[in-house]
């Protein structure tokens, strides 16, 4: 081999680099957090790439979120310089599976253009079966199944293949429901999230050929966070990895947080079993977090028994002890790290000030969110949510999203149903009822089913002509679609490409707007009186921009399927709040960790749960969160909470005892100077917080020059301008339904202007792509 300079060797120390070079044959790199385990990970790619190991997509490399893959990437750029050849296949477990299975989909019964499920689907679907079985559905909980069947799938589990144990454990009811359920989605076209992976390795298993393509193909794995694989993932990567066994699997026991989904750190023991001879490499230096980050952290995860233990050291300078501090309730808590945040931008005490995009707020439970949120838009305090599926979980977007689902494939049932009635056009529960009787008997889609039953008369009146526009609809866009985008070709195994770019053609764009206008879904919110309306119609504006990062409608879907991830990429500086779930892997100058009150956090589920088991995964989460911190780390908690609109005392978390002492320095809450409040916290004086009075705090926060200054800014805020309404309107006069000299608008070609009609023909001048003859139904009339 050429000896080429290798700059991204040289800020590795020597177990890093041992690893990085170790490229042939099995390794497992276990250590603790920030040791550089993604960034030895990320380095051993561009190596393989230096080398010439491996072509980019013969190298695939999985990590647990999306955005770490992006980070990923990125980081593969930096390193390599200006891409040549493409990417390596960086993803998570389900995005990477997403792909495959849509090449071989009808390996098991499903087309390439499925669609993918998210809970609310899920949960509908399970509702109708169980209702079909006229069993209780009290007794019968639908997300009790939903959880039930994920659990089975987390374990590669096919209903075939549920331990007949396990099903007599809920009377069998649940393996046939779970039966059932696998075939409604398979006349559906449809698959949940554990189908991506399920469906995956049932290929692998069943298809010896197709197996050894991918092994041919995939000739190095990278495996990122592998302590919080599950069985399904395991066999996944085992399948892959078993012929050539060049898979490089990175992990920290002490980190693994999702065995409530499954996941098994048994894996990390098993892999070296299934692999023998797996070089097993250990990194012990920090290079995220000062002395007394880790010190707070090390303190924390040594109260766990169950663990493989491991030391860590930093070189770092001392910094600031971890900050504790209690509040009187939640909002208090909110505003006061409000106020720190921009404390800490502006350059306080004397540190060195810390942009926005520095800070992060992590908390146990997606609910304690909204204080933030709340807060922080009161004072105008920029921020974004990461790993929340939050503004995808809006009732408008999904509404949107399920029109969209639709104009991609018209087979989508559960779409459908979604929006059949939404905006409301006459169509009672009895008319969806029949609708879907008249499907059901004929083994129709519910699209066509209605068109059955609109041309036998069995739906008549207003109802049936809004019917009847909402199928054209349905029509009209899934033909813009198709147009626009040859369909793939069935399962054919080409050479797999990276990634294509997305394309500068923005008609997608267009087509969403015009489908959500043309459906009347967006004059609904523009008729609709209620207060929440303006913000509704400025998230539908916020949905349509986010599409114009991808080069498709279906492209777009299949990411918001599986994303948790709702930061696009944003210039502006924002202050970061996610769940401690979200947070793993990342990493930030200052984290703020609220709420650390017993039944908060640790849950209160994991203290009701006999044995440690659960306890000891929220306290991996809690030395998760505090190693997410490089410089300053700030603990709080609240002697007050409301919790689904009640007031609670609360104690402050069973963690906060656990802290060493001689890391953490307790502070006085703003107001209460001297009151002995901030001395009191349990390991460190006890009685925390119980005795101040309410009004004392209050008064003192309404009185400060900081509230009044919050004040001052929320009445600037500015009110944004509701939104221009605009119509679009299909005249159906000539045979084609257009006149000469309108302006249309196509999916591919953009937009132009009539300049001829034959019969259903037009004859179109496109203002970029030139004249062409094109079917009148292919386009549609444009309203600028
Ligand atoms: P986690 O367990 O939290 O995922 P990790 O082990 O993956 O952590 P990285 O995120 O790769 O750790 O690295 C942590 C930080 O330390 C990063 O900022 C990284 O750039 C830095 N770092 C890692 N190795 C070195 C090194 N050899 N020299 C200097 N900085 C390093
Ligand atoms: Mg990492």
């Amino acid at each position: 081999l050429a000896q080429r300079p290798a700059p991204y060797l040289d800020d590795l120390n020597p177990a890093q680099r041992e690893a990085v070079e170790a490229l042939d044959g099995p390794v497992l790199m276990l250590a603790g957090a920030g040791t550089g385990k993604t960034k030895a990970l990320t380095a051993r790619i561009v190596h393989l790439l230096a080398l010439g190991k491996a072509r980019p997509h013969e190298i695939l490399a999985v990590t647990f979120t999306n955005k770490a893959a992006r980070e990923m990437k990125d980081r593969v750029l930096r390193m390599l310089g200006p891409a040549g050849e493409g990417m390596p296949w960086m993803g998570t477990f389900h995005s990477l599976s997403v792909k495959i299975l849509r090449r071989h989909a009808e390996l098991v019964g499903l087309k390439p253009s499925f669609t993918i499920l998210d809970t609310d689907d899920q949960l509908r679907l399970l509702k109708q079966l169980i209702q079909a079985r006229n069993i209780d559905d009290k007794r019968w909980p639908p997300r009790m199944l939903a959880g039930l069947i994920d659990g089975w799938k987390n374990r590669a589990l096919t209903p075939a293949r549920v331990p007949s144990s396990d099903g007599a454990a809920y009377n069998n009811v649940g393996t046939e429901i779970y039966a059932e359920y696998q075939d409604r989605l398979r006349t559906l076209n449809a698959c949940d999230f554990g189908d991506l992976l399920l469906h995956c390795v049932e290929i692998f298993k069943t298809h010896p050929d197709v197996l050894a393509q991918y092994q041919r193909w995939f000739r190095y794995i990278l495996v990122d966070e592998y302590q919080d694989t599950n069985v399904c993932q395991y066999l996944w990567l085992r399948l892959l990895a078993q012929a050539h066994r060049n898979i490089c699997c990175v992990g920290d026991d002490d980190q693994s947080i999702y065995g409530w989904r499954g996941a098994e750190v048994g894996n990390i023991l098993r892999f070296e079993k299934d692999f023998p001879g797996a070089k097993v490499i250990r990194l012990e230096q920090n290079y995220r977090s000062t002395p007394h980050i880790l010190a707070a952290a090390s303190g924390v995860i040594a109260a766990n028994a169950n663990r493989l233990g491991k030391t860590l050291w930093t070189e770092a300078e001392t910094g600031e002890k971890v900050r504790l501090i209690g509040h009187w309730d939640g909002e208090e808590e909110a505003r006061w790290i409000g106020e720190e945040i921009e404390a800490i931008q502006r350059g306080t005490r004397g540190w060195a000030p810390v942009s926005l995009n520095g800070q992060a707020i992590l908390v146990r439970a997606s609910h304690q969110m909204r204080a933030f949120e709340d807060r922080f838009l009161t004072i105008g305090l920029p921020y974004r949510v990461i790993g929340g599926p939050r503004f995808y979980e809006r009732q408008e977007i999904r509404d949107a999203m399920a029109y969209f689902r639709l104009a991609v494939s018209p087979d989508d049932d559960l779409a459908f149903e979604r929006v059949v009635n939404v905006p409301k056009r006459g169509l009672g529960d009895k008319a969806v009822q029949s609708i879907q009787r008249e499907a059901r008997a004929n083994g129709l889609t519910l699209v066509d089913g209605a068109r059955s039953l609109l041309a036998g008369g069995g739906i008549g009146g207003k109802g049936a002509n809004q019917l009847r526009a909402f199928c054209d609809g349905i029509d009209r866009w899934h033909m813009a679609i198709r147009d626009a985008r040859p369909v793939v070709a069935d399962a054919v195994i080409e050479p797999l490409l990276p990634d294509t770019p997305p394309n500068s053609d923005l008609g997608h764009v267009r087509l969403a707007e015009v489908i959500l206008e043309e459906s009347g879904y967006v004059s609904m919110w523009q008729n609709d009186k209620t207060p929440e309306a303006e913000g509704r119609l400025e998230n539908l504006k916020e949905l349509v921009k986010a599409l114009e990062q991808f080069d498709s409608l279906q492209g777009f879907l299949e990411h918001v399927a599986l994303i948790m991830d709702n930061d696009s990429e944003d210039a502006t500086e924002k202050v970061s709040i996610m769940t401690l779930h979200a947070a793993k892997g990342l990493e930030f100058p200052v984290v703020f960790l609220p709420g650390w009150e017993d039944g908060l956090f640790p849950s209160q589920r994991s203290m009701d749960e006999s044995g440690l088991k659960g306890i000891e995964e929220e306290r991996r989460l809690a030395y998760v969160g505090i190693t997410r911190a490089e410089e300053l780390c700030t603990i709080s908690f609240a002697s007050n909470r409301r919790v689904y609109g009640q007031w609670q005392s609360q104690l402050p978390s069973r963690f906060i005892d656990e802290l060493p002492q001689a890391h953490v320095e307790v502070l006085t809450p703003p107001g209460l100077m001297g009151g002995g409040y901030g001395a009191a916290a349990p390991g460190f004086g006890g009685g925390f917080g119980s005795t101040i009075e309410e009004r004392a705090t209050r008064a003192d926060v309404y009185n400060s020059p900081g509230w009044r200054r919050l004040q001052d800014r929320q009445g600037q805020r500015s009110v944004s301008q509701p939104r221009e309404a605009r119509h679009v309107t299909i005249d159906h006069q000539a045979e084609s339904g257009y006149a000469l000299g309108e302006r249309v608008f196509h999916v591919k070609f953009g937009y132009g202007r009539v300049i001829g009609i034959e019969g259903d023909k037009l004859d179109i001048r496109f203002d970029k792509a030139g004249e062409k003859k094109i079917v009148a139904r292919f386009v549609m009339p444009a309203d600028i």
